[in-house]
């Protein structure tokens, strides 16, 4: 059977959720469905970054012993993909002891390649994004492009050196041969651009002193721990087991794709995979990179005082609203905004007007006609061959795409039944009312396979009721919000 390993980047575990990871959630639990669906044995995985300083010096402020802060908070991230309808099959949290083997038997690998060493280095370090930073890099104030207004500490000190330069040409040639894919084509234009201007090699330890003691020793030297980076990558070596369940993870890799937004596309493209060609290891097929969601045009931040908190937009909406916007309403490959108005504003209109009243109104269609279903039930396979254009925009990820698609047709079904006027059929033309609800009935069966990678709980209350033998009227899917 063919398999798909399918991962999600892992949060920081410093804050709450809020409605962008809620988006990541879901565009990459859209993929591993479609992959599921499509009968391919899939793996989806995601976790949360604890071995980070930033959770050290959150855990600090709140008081609270680390370990029991970053268990706390992960925990609200695991809740939530519930919540959302994500159909996850490993959370792993970097600061079980599973993820340190793992963690450390890379490092070791790397080492043997002769691609560590140590270095003197002193440089300019923003610990929102626990990165060093060149001056170029910075605002004109000096501040973090991602991180206005945090701190930009001076830092020196002896740290371990991963020889990424070494890499350039590699990662180059991989990429420009197709072996190793970034979507969309502009981030991987960037990549380009970026690689061939030259890699620094980059530092992936931490004193103990600076990392406050939390985080995996690095192996042979107790003194540094590995750097949360280079450790949070081997997330997706270890959630499968590399160095501590060799069966398990000798099914699972490579990933087929991974899933990222667009902050951390240096991360994956070029140095994840430096890491892997270091130890000697497979390398992913894909990295799909998504932009942000902005909220009246402006970076979510707690400073500006706009974050949203997905799990207020469930209580209010429901999960699979919350969904819909996030895939019909965001695009995949441009900044878009987020409000509660325009969330209200798309489920009025396309879910409890568009898709929610025409599963009503055929419903007390058949139910008046007293129709009798007698289609075969077809699966998310046999009923895709005749939708290329929305199988060509799953595979390009354009989740917004694939539901215009759906909502099309919901739009012709809708005229369709203004046309033929079947409420007037039942009083004339019993055949040709019959023949009328058979093609409202197999399109609304379409309908909902066509939305199980996307709303796979409406999917389903669809097909309860209109594949069974008498069609009923039901509860109403999405009741209008006033
Ligand atoms: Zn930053």
């Amino acid at each position: 059977m063919a398999k798909s390993y399918i991962t999600e980047a892992i949060p920081y575990v410093n804050a709450q959720p809020h409605i962008g990871h809620a988006l990541e959630f879901i565009q990459a639990d859209v993929i591993a469905r479609y992959y599921r669906l499509k009968g391919k044995e899939t793996l989806f995985l995601c976790g949360s970054d604890e071995n980070a300083l930033k959770n050290v010096q959150s855990a600090e402020k709140a008081g609270i012993p680390i370990q029991e802060f970053v268990d706390k908070n992960a925990q609200l991230f695991a809740d939530l993909t519930k919540e959302l309808h994500v159909n996850l099959d490993i959370f792993q949290k970097t600061s079980l002891k599973n993820h340190a083997i793992t963690s450390q038997t890379l490092w070791k690998l790397c080492d043997k390649s002769g691609d560590i060493y140590k270095k003197l280095y002193k440089g300019l370090y923003c610990v929102g994004c626990e990165e060093f930073k060149t001056k170029t890099e910075l605002t004109e104030k000096g501040e973090c492009v991602e991180h206005p207004g945090k701190k930009i500490e001076e830092v020196e000190e002896e740290n371990y050196f991963f020889k990424l330069s070494k890499y350039q040409d590699q990662i180059i040639a991989l990429i420009e041969s197709g072996k190793f894919t970034i979507v969309p084509d502009f981030r991987q234009n960037e990549v380009l651009a970026f690689l061939r201007g030259g890699l620094q090699d980059f530092s992936i330890s931490r004193s103990n002193e600076r990392a406050k003691n939390w985080g995996i020793p690095v192996p042979g030297d107790p003194t540094q721990r590995i750097y949360v980076w280079f450790d949070a990558l081997i997330v997706y070596l270890s959630g499968i087991g590399f160095g501590t369940d060799e069966e398990k993870y000798k099914k699972w890799w490579p990933p087929e794709v991974q899933v990222v937004g667009k902050g951390i596309t240096r991360f994956h493209a070029i140095y994840w995979i430096a890491m892997l060609l270091s130890g000697n290891l497979l390398l992913p097929k894909k990295l799909f990179v998504h932009e942000y969601i902005t909220v009246d045009g402006q970076k979510m931040s707690k400073t500006v005082g706009n974050v949203i908190d997905p799990r207020d937009m469930v209580k209010k909406f429901g999960a699979e609203a919350l969904r819909y916007f996030c895939l019909a309403k965001i695009s995949p490959f441009a900044d878009s905004d987020f409000s509660e108005k325009k969330l209200k504003l798309a489920y009025n209109a396309d879910l409890a007007n568009g898709l929610g009243n025409l599963i009503a109104r055929v419903a007390k269609l058949c139910e008046t006609a007293a129709y009798e279903q007698t289609q075969t039930v077809r699966s998310f396979q046999e009923v895709i061959g005749a939708h290329d254009a929305y199988v060509a925009s799953l595979d390009a990820y354009k989740f917004n795409d694939a539901l215009s698609y759906v909502w099309e047709k919901i739009t012709h079904l809708d005229r369709y039944i203004n046309d033929e006027k079947p409420w007037e059929l039942v009083k004339t033309d019993m055949e040709k009312l019959k023949t009328v609800l058979t093609h409202c009935v197999g399109e609304i069966q379409t309908i909902a396979v066509l939305l199980q990678p996307f709303l796979p709980e409406t999917a389903e209350k669809i097909a309860l009721q209109f594949n069974s033998k008498t069609i009923q009227t039901a509860q109403s899917l999405f009741p209008r919000k006033i």
